[in-house]
């Protein structure tokens, strides 16, 4: 990792060390390890922010290493409050999550500007750093960063797969399952704090159990959490597709507290990139899991993300996931660039497929999805749905279905001088328009 970095002399100046700001880059397990940091802080009397605008004494950055343009935005975002700290604005700079796991000994070199980096596993050293103390008996609690009626609950940590492209097992480690009975206080606990939806989030969601009850026991759980008072919607995020347990679907259909709606990533739709991202599952696999899905739970809607230009990646594999993406028709979809990792097994295999060749094949990709999301939403127009209202914004109040999850899906508008909502709240909406990613409604009253 090259970084190349100009230093000067550091000038500090005493400031309250109490008042600290968290910045949080990367996905939603960052997001929960971050709320996590801010209630053992909070708990030992600190005042914490979690990324408002303005100046801090301390400043700590939870970080993302996961692929090259996460690790920009990282290392980015560690420059500019070096900088501050340089000019004599900050007293003290701490950076922790997964950049700083992965390349931390790089990092203490080329950016000394920060007083102290941290693994992902070490949430206790940094608290000692800080003058905290990690506190046994907050185990499961977290101080929300997200809107106050949706959290995140991370059901594991780590992965045991060996993906080929993924750098995730490096910075996350082995797989991990939290007990139920953590799980269900946390639960619990966000329910008393008025949090309506649960979206539960893991490397891979369907493994949970494995370790801890020589099980999968995600459908045991799902079941528990639909007990847990004041939880309305339960959604899962980041499910495997090889060994899938299908009684997942069954547990889905059967609880109306759990959204219809999955992410299963599945990275590509060609035999040789599969093997070769050591996906353990072939395409004509995949197709028939998604057909039984679908036979099981006809009301399922289906999130995918796709991996573009892995080295070997020919036209006939772009093609072969083209065709597939076509006669799927997911609901939703993402789609990621390769991006070459040290350290992963892909690394050995030459990156040969060229950058502005990768950026056409998703833009292929979303192109053919973009049709199928303007025709799915054209055929909502007409339709009653609950929406939960996640803001207001603008002239409108702005929400989604439970076949939407927050900051990747679609979003609903409502004009405001249709009536008076509070984020958090259900509200039936009659879809009366559509465009390929967003929807207008009216309430129905
Ligand atoms: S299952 Fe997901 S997190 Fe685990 S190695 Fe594969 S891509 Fe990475």
């Amino acid at each position: 990792m090259d970084l190349i970095l100009v230093h000067t002399t550091l000038r500090t100046k005493a400031l309250h060390p109490k008042k600290i700001k968290i910045i949080t880059l990367g996905c939603s397990k960052n997001t929960v390890d971050s709320e996590v940091l801010k209630s053992q802080l909070e708990a030992n009397h600190f005042e914490v922010e979690h990324e408002t605008p303005g100046p801090a004494p301390v400043v700590v950055i939870n970080t993302c290493g996961f692929i090259d343009l996460a690790k920009e935005e990282s290392v980015n975002t560690i420059l500019q409050y070096a900088d501050e700290k340089k000019a004599g604005r900050l007293e003290k700079l701490y950076v922790t999550g997964c950049l700083s796991q992965r390349y931390k000994d790089d990092l203490e070199v080329e950016i000394p500007e920060v007083d102290a980096y941290f693994g992902t596993m070490e949430l206790p050293s940094l608290l000692n750093t800080m003058g905290a103390t990690y506190r046994d008996e907050l185990l499961g609690e977290r101080s929300i960063v997200t809107a106050s009626h949706y959290a995140y609950l991370k059901i594991s940590e780590g992965c045991n797969r060996t993906c080929s492209f993924c750098a995730i097992p490096l910075m996350r480690g082995k797989h991990i399952s939290r007990t139920m009975e953590s799980l269900i206080k946390e639960a619990e606990h966000l329910a008393n704090r008025g949090v309506k939806e649960l979206i539960l989030i893991a490397q891979e969601l369907t493994y949970y159990g494995l370790d801890l009850y020589q099980k999968r026991a995600l459908p045991e759980l799902l079941n528990k959490l639909c007990d847990v008072e004041g939880i309305e919607w339960i959604r899962l995020h980041y499910a495997y597709p090889h060994k899938f347990p299908l009684e997942v679907i069954e547990v889905m259909k059967a609880q109306p507290k759990i959204c219809n709606y999955l992410d299963m990533p599945l990275q590509h739709h060609s035999d040789p990139i599969l093997k070769a991202m050591r996906r353990q599952i072939t395409a004509a696999d995949t197709h028939e899991l998604i057909n039984e899905i679908r036979a099981i739970h006809p009301e399922i809607r289906l999130r995918t993300t796709f991996l573009v230009g892995f080295p070997g990646e020919t036209e006939e594999d772009h093609a072969a996931l083209c065709q597939f993406v076509e006669e799927v028709k997911f609901d939703r979809v993402g789609v990621f660039e390769y991006s070459h990792e040290e350290d992963t097994r892909g690394y050995s295999l030459e990156d040969d497929v060229p950058a502005e060749i990768k950026k056409q094949r998703a833009e292929e990709i979303m192109a053919i999805q973009n049709a199928i999301s303007l025709e799915h939403n054209e055929a909502l127009i007409g339709q009653e749905v609950k929406v939960l209202i996640d803001r207001k914004e603008g002239g409108h109040y702005i929400g989604r279905s439970e076949y939407d999850s927050p900051e990747v899906d679609n979003e609903i508008y409502i004009d405001t001088t249709l009536g008076v909502f509070m984020p958090g709240q259900f509200v039936k909406i009659k879809i009366t328009g559509a465009t390929d990613y967003d929807l207008t409604g009216i309430p129905v009253h």
